[in-house]
């Protein structure tokens, strides 16, 4: 079941990470516009202020977290400012990623498959492991991991990407099972090709005007943050607009 839209998020605290552009920023202030208090986390602080300013001027309220998320301890110490400050976590997005290079997989250089899976992997590891008690404190806990259509169909030299992608999805698989008796929910997203500085990396000769919007694509993935929606460890199809079973045909 996918959201009519119509829920607020008041009382609720959300993190989003990469929120200084592209999908994070979007969805930051979707949420935010909803009633949620935000924390943003992102390396580049002018995009967070920017988005501070954005959510503040439309009345809502948010709280920057200037981190790059390769620094694991930083990452840890989250949870407990969190726990201190808040008491609680209701939402977490896991949406900070990079992209890497792409070429073929046996010229990738061993710091860039290592920089790919840090921060797409290990870091969000890290931050399931310290949100985890927090987010099962909530009265409905929500977390989302996003993910990409080549963890799913290969594509030729995106290799240490869709590799990342892949293993993200199973990881909330694995903690959407473990939590499957309490009230928090994990599900990963394949947001499609978006209008973002990754996307026009990733395909440079394509015309971005053919591509959905951030802001169009976050407005959808915040459609399964409705606390009322019950589903668990399924993939979120934002094109097809569907939560998909793994098991489900596509
Ligand atoms: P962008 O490149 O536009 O934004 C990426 C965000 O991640 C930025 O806010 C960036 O912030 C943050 N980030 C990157 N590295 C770090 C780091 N070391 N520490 C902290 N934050 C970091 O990406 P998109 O908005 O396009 O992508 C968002 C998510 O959606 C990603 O997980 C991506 O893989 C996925 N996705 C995107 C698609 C697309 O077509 N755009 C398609 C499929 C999946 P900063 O640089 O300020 O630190």
């Amino acid at each position: 079941m996918i959201s009519d839209g119509s829920f607020r998020l008041d009382g609720k605290l959300a993190l989003v990470t990469g929120a200084s552009r592209g999908i994070g920023y979007f969805l930051s202030k979707d949420l935010a516009a909803r009633g949620a208090h935000v924390i943003a986390v992102a390396r580049t602080v002018g995009g967070l202020e920017e988005l501070d300013d954005e959510i503040t001027a439309a009345g809502g309220s948010a709280t920057l977290v200037p981190l790059d998320l390769t620094d694991m301890p930083a990452i840890d110490r989250l949870g407990g400012s969190i726990y201190e400050r808040w008491g609680k976590l209701d939402i977490l997005v896991a949406n900070a990623g990079v992209l890497g290079t792409i070429s073929p997989i046996g010229h990738v250089e061993a710091k860039v498959f290592d920089k790919v899976m840090n921060i797409n992997v290990s870091s969000v590891w890290r931050l399931i492991r310290t949100t985890d008690p927090l987010l099962k404190l909530s009265d409905a806990g929500r977390a989302v991991l996003l993910s990409s259509g080549v963890a799913h169909t290969a594509r030729a030299y995106w290799g240490p990407y869709a590799a990342s992608k892949a293993a993200v999805e199973v990881m909330g698989r694995s903690w959407a099972e473990e939590a499957r008796q309490t009230k928090l929910r994990v599900n990963s997203v394949n947001p499609g090709a978006t209008r973002t500085a990754m996307r026009a990396q990733a395909v440079p000769g394509e015309d971005p005007e053919t591509l959905p919007t951030a802001a169009e694509v976050a407005a959808k993935i915040a459609l399964i943050l409705d606390p009322k929606i019950d589903d668990t460890g399924k993939l979120y199809d934002v094109r097809a607009g569907k939560l998909l079973g793994y098991n489900d045909p596509s």
